[in-house]
Order: C-alpha cells, then sequence, then structure tokens
C-alpha cells in the first residue's frame, strides 16, 4: 500500500509540527518528501495544509526554518546560468554548501517529527535549480560524471565550478637536444626564481610539454596542465621516428569542442624545428593509466665513441651477443637521487652497427621501455652488466642517442 498525504499519521505529524514551528509550504512539504512522487515540497506543503484545513499561511521570509533560503532557487539558478556564459559542457551537477544554522534547524525538526520521509533541504535546492537550469539550457543533470560541478555557496551568495578536465592523445617526436619533455624546476628555488636559475624558475628555458600545450591551453581557456609521456627520453636524446604516445590533461578548460585536425598544424607551426606533434584525438583518464603502464619496445639510434680506435668485427660481434639478451641495471650514478637502488632486468632485442668511423660507431638497438641505454654503452662503473664496453675491450660512451621508433600503438 503506498503512503498518500492523506494518510492520518501524516496529517497527525504535520499538526503537531506546526503547532510548534512556523513554515514554508517547502519546508513543511520537505518532512513528507518520500511521500507521494512527482509533486514538489512546495506542492506538497500546499496540499497537507488543505487537508489540515489550515488557512493560516507562513510566507517564505518568514519561515523559521528556511528563512527565506527556498524562495532563493530561481536567484541561484540565474546567478548559475549567468557563469556559465562562454563554458562549453555537456552534463552538469548542482551541490549545495548551506548556512549551518538552517542545518541545526532543519535536525532539531527532524528530531521532533521523527518523520522518516524527509530530506535534507539541500537536496531540494540541488534538485530544483537542477531542473530550472536543465530547461534554461537544455542541458543534463548527470550524477557519474558530470562535465560540470557547480557548488552553491549560499551562506555568501558564490559559486565554485569544477569543470572536469580534457584529454588529448598524440605522439610526439624532438628533433632539438637539451629539451627535456617536461618543466624542469630550479632546484634551488623550486621554481620561484633565484640567482642560480636568473629568475626564470626553470632549469630549461622550454620543454616538450610547454611547446606543446601553449596552443592547445590558449584554444581551451584551460587554467593548467599536466603532461602524461609514455615514458621520456634523456634530455639530450631526440625523439624520431613515429613519436612517442602522451596524454595532455587540461585542466579547468572553458572550451572542450576542439577541432584537432586544425590545432595540430597551428602546433606545430608554433614548435617548429623543436616539437612535432600528430595523431591527435581525444582521450581520457583511464588512458594515461594504460601509456603509463605500458611496456612498448623502443629503438634507438646511438653514437657511441671509444678511448680508442674501433674495431668493426669485435662491434658487430658485441651486438651479436646483446641480440635476445637480458641485461641487468643497477640504478645509474645520474638517477640515484630520484630512483630507487636497485637492479633491474631488462631486455635487448635487436641490436646491429650502422656504421664505424674510427673511434666513433653508430649502433641501431632495439630495447624494453625504461632501459638505460648510456648505461648499457659505458657499462656505469659495472652497474650495467653485460655493457658494450665490456664485450669490445674499449672503454666508450654515448656521444648521440636518439629514439627512433616507439613501437606496440
Ligand atoms: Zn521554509
Ligand atoms: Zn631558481
Amino acid at each position: 500500500m503506498s503512503i498518500t498525504l492523506k494518510n492520518k499519521k501524516i496529517t497527525n505529524q504535520a499538526e503537531k509540527i506546526l503547532a510548534k514551528y512556523k513554515l514554508c509550504d517547502a519546508c513543511l512539504g520537505r518532512v513528507f518528501a518520500k511521500v507521494e512522487h512527482g509533486l514538489t515540497n512546495n506542492k506538497r506543503g500546499k496540499e497537507i495544509r488543505k487537508h489540515l484545513k489550515q488557512t493560516e499561511f507562513t510566507d517564505i521570509c518568514n519561515c523559521w526554518l528556511c528563512s527565506g533560503l527556498i524562495g532563493e532557487i530561481s536567484h541561484f539558478s540565474s546567478l548559475i546560468s549567468n557563469s556559465l556564459n562562454g563554458i562549453e559542457f555537456e552534463t552538469f551537477l548542482i551541490g549545495s554548501k548551506v548556512d549551518e544554522d538552517i542545518q541545526s534547524r532543519g535536525q532539531e525538526l527532524l528530531d521532533y517529527t521523527s518523520s522518516e520521509y524527509s530530506e535534507p533541504i539541500k537536496m531540494e535546492l540541488n534538485r530544483e535549480i537542477g531542473k530550472i537550469l536543465e530547461k534554461k539550457m537544455g542541458k543534463k543533470v548527470n550524477f557519474e560524471k558530470p562535465t560540470i560541478m557547480i557548488i552553491i555557496d549560499t551562506v555568501f551568495d558564490t559559486l565554485k565550478l569544477q569543470i572536469s578536465s580534457l584529454f588529448i592523445y598524440g605522439r610526439y617526436k624532438k628533433f632539438k637536444r637539451d629539451i627535456p619533455q617536461t618543466r624542469w624546476f630550479c632546484r634551488v628555488c623550486r621554481g620561484k626564481g633565484c640567482k642560480k636559475c636568473n629568475y626564470k624558475g626553470l632549469l630549461y628555458e622550454t620543454s616538450v610539454e610547454d611547446l606543446i600545450s601553449k596552443k592547445i591551453l590558449e584554444e581551451t581557456e584551460g587554467s593548467d596542465e599536466l603532461f602524461h609521456g609514455c615514458g621520456r627520453e634523456d634530455i639530450d636524446a631526440c625523439m624520431l621516428g613515429n613519436g612517442r604516445p602522451f596524454v595532455l590533461e587540461i585542466k579547468n578548460p572553458h572550451i572542450r569542442n576542439l577541432d584537432l585536425l586544425k590545432l595540430e598544424p597551428k602546433i606545430n607551426a608554433f614548435c617548429k624545428g623543436k616539437v612535432e606533434v600528430s595523431n591527435l584525438r581525444f582521450s581520457n583518464r583511464d588512458e594515461i593509466v594504460r601509456i603509463k603502464n605500458a611496456v612498448f619496445r623502443k629503438t634507438y639510434r646511438i653514437v657511441l665513441e671509444g678511448e680508442k680506435c674501433l674495431n668493426i668485427e669485435k662491434l658487430k660481434k658485441a651486438a651479436q651477443t646483446l641480440r635476445d639478451k637480458t641485461i641487468s641495471q643497477f640504478t645509474p650514478l645520474r638517477v640515484a637521487h630520484r630512483r630507487a637502488n636497485t637492479v633491474r632486468e631488462k631486455k635487448i632485442y635487436n641490436c646491429r652497427v650502422e656504421s664505424v668511423d674510427d673511434t666513433i660507431a653508430t649502433l641501431i638497438l632495439e630495447a624494453e621501455s625504461g632501459t638505460y641505454i648510456k648505461e648499457l654503452v659505458s657499462g656505469d662503473d659495472q652497474r650495467t652488466k653485460p655493457n658494450i664496453s665490456e664485450i669490445i675491450g674499449v672503454p666508450c660512451k654515448v656521444i648521440e642517442l636518439d629514439v627512433i621508433e616507439v613501437k606496440g600503438e
């Protein structure tokens, strides 16, 4: 049996409430919010009063509970729709922060009535404002994953907008050395700017992140960004071939409907000679996890220099030895300050000699992601075993390193 507002228990409770508190229709109706669906609390309150043959009516402004707050619903709706001007979104959700006095009066009323059909006032505010905005803006409320979350502070009459990030996937190539993948803050001042960094806060003038995100931030009017690369090359290594996958996360974007086909050449014109992007498409947070955890093989072009003249036969033999070999690398000295000291096993899939000229040789090597290539060449004081220097019996070091392919995407 479904309960109606005419139910004896309900009318008795309502009578008891109205004998003690002056309530507006909505605040009265809210005590029985779960009785009879499809009504607003305001309508519920009116119906109850009718059954009780109550002629006395409390204006919203004189309501003991909300003292006028329920009358502000259309004001909050306009406040929100005005502040969403110029922001692109599909779905939204309203949240509200209500005056503590009103909340505690609501609790007092709940304790007094012990009604099991009541709902909190903020639930009514959120729902009714949501309904008005759905109509006014032609957008839908979404509880799971709204594009934009709007939180109303009813005490200060202010709004807080939480716009969900926009994710863009792409691949980048890097043609110039000495550009780090991500912004590298000065170690001394941590980005604030000091004498050491010439008051720039950065160790490097620019980064792949900065170069790629500049135009995208402009077009989306985002507040900030985060660059998620599928691994990273050394600062002094080029990234060539088909490029390295990345996902750029734009925070608080106002514009989300970008034409990525048109954006790509704009980014590339801006980064000309340094970085180039391709394969841009929209992405999501899950893809960040995917590219962060993915194990992609990488192919490198390594130019190395020996302490003395290099023998091509010995090098060819070394390349053969490394093919399909698993090497072990103890954390290199150069990164020991930021990576745990441990032995990592890495697989070398392929290695061949491209050219040898006196003390200089060029190798093409395909290895598991995360292999420390410089250490594979030098041996890093025997921290990497086996290593090329050891195999050919001549100490060598990398003088140029490029990633020429990231496989498996
Ligand atoms: Zn009220
Ligand atoms: Zn500094």
